[in-house]
């Protein structure tokens, strides 16, 4: 897209602006052969704006305008029009035309929406008798704005693809941290609800090992015991010491003092045989009834009847109200026998201590399987 306007002014008048060259020749320089005189003076670029930037017309380094709304006007002079007759000049700018234009008397070009590339203007002019002259070409370059050029094309698509890069990757680090949390909350519940279940088994387990009127282990939990330490004290060669202790004429504290007077001389009775444990492998649990047992593992016969003596005076010196009877056996495990033989032979010693007045301490020296009923107990009493 271009246009070019041209100015008539062929009246005889030379008009040179201020920055443009001013020449006055004798006619004598217009003789035939002599080339007229014809000279750019002046080249205007006209803003969007509207204002006015003259540009030099003999530069040192090639123009170069920004591309944009602007126009550009090209004045030339024709110094000896009066005395050489000169009527015609024509010219062209390269960068858009190819061809000079028709010889016409205008003296002054204008272009404008000029695209972003390289221009050379060139303007001849020819006298009556057919001599031409020529300007010096004036070249000059319309860049692309910053933003249009090949670069800055370059860089922001470099830009883009980087913010969309970055945007992505955020996106992806954004999902990537959501799945690690959501993973980290579904590990963490499912890790809170398997530590709940091991707990609640854990407390199911105790609730199936405990008595639930004194708080002690239970018989359930008692057998169990058994096993193990009568494995080990069989292994190790240890004795194993157990003793059976018995609420005397329990039946008749019920009776007088009442059902739950009797469960809480019970609970009382557990308490104090408790406190008389020391170590940690020795236990003690509810037989059943008003029965009550104690294993003291590696304990021999001297320690288990100090044990039993110390029960029972626990009990029967306090004011509770009540006194027990404890039969004790002592053995170091063998193959020949099992353990519910010592807890026999604990029960016979135990038997004896009641016939023998009750409140008192029996030991059994001697087990053997299906004989412990025979064993004869030395009985200690108050
Ligand atoms: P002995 O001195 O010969 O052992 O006489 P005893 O009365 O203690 O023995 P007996 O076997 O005749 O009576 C035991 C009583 O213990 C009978 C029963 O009602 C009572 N008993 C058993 N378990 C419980 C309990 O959990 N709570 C209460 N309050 N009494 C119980
Ligand atoms: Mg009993
Ligand atoms: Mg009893």
């Amino acid at each position: 897209m271009f246009a070019r306007h041209f100015v008539d002014n062929d009246d005889g008048i030379v008009f040179v602006s201020t920055n443009a060259l001013m020449l006055n020749q004798p006619a004598e320089s217009s003789a035939v052969g002599v080339a007229p005189k014809v000279i750019l003076n002046a080249v205007t670029q006209t803003l969007g704006d509207g204002r006015d930037v003259s540009l030099p017309l003999l530069p040192t380094v090639r123009p170069q305008l920004q591309a944009g709304e602007f126009g550009m006007q090209f004045d030339f002079a024709l110094p000896e029009i009066v005395r050489s007759g000169i009527k015609r000049c024509q010219g062209r700018l390269l960068g858009v035309e190819e061809k000079f234009s028709e010889w016409s008397t205008q003296h002054r070009y204008t272009y404008s929406s000029l695209a972003p590339r390289s221009y050379v203007l060139e303007v001849r002019a020819m006298d009556s008798r057919g001599n031409v002259a020529e300007i010096s070409p004036f070249a000059f370059d319309v860049v692309p704005a910053w933003y249009a050029s090949t670069a800055a094309g370059v860089v922001m698509a470099a830009l883009l693809l980087a913010a969309i890069w970055a945007l992505m990757s955020f996106v992806a680090r954004h999902r990537t941290r959501r799945l690690q949390q959501d993973n980290l909350t579904l590990e963490s519940r499912v890790a809170l609800r398997t530590k709940e279940l091991a707990d609640a088994n854990r407390r199911l387990e105790t609730i199936a090992h405990i008595d639930g009127l004194t708080g002690i282990p239970n018989r359930r939990r008692l057998d169990e015991y058994l096993l193990v330490v009568w494995k080990i004290c069989h292994e190790q060669q240890r004795p194993l010491s157990m003793l059976i202790v018995d609420v005397d004429h329990f039946k008749r504290f019920n009776d007088t003092q009442g059902h739950l007077a009797g469960d809480e001389l019970l609970k009382k009775i557990a308490q104090r045989q408790q406190q008389c444990l020391r170590r940690t492998e020795d236990l003690l649990a509810r037989y059943g009834g008003e029965e009550f047992l104690v294993m003291l593992p590696s304990a021999d016969v001297a320690v288990a009847r100090n044990t039993a003596e110390t029960m029972r005076a626990a009990v029967g010196d306090s004011t509770l109200g009540a006194t027990i009877s404890i039969g004790v056996c002592c053995h170091v495990p063998d193959a020949a026998l099992s353990p519910t033989a010592l807890i026999a032979a604990a029960d016979a010693a135990l038997y004896a201590a009641k016939h023998a007045g009750r409140n008192r301490v029996v030991v059994c020296d001697e087990i053997s399987e299906g004989a412990v009923a025979a064993a004869s107990p030395v009985t200690t009493e108050r």
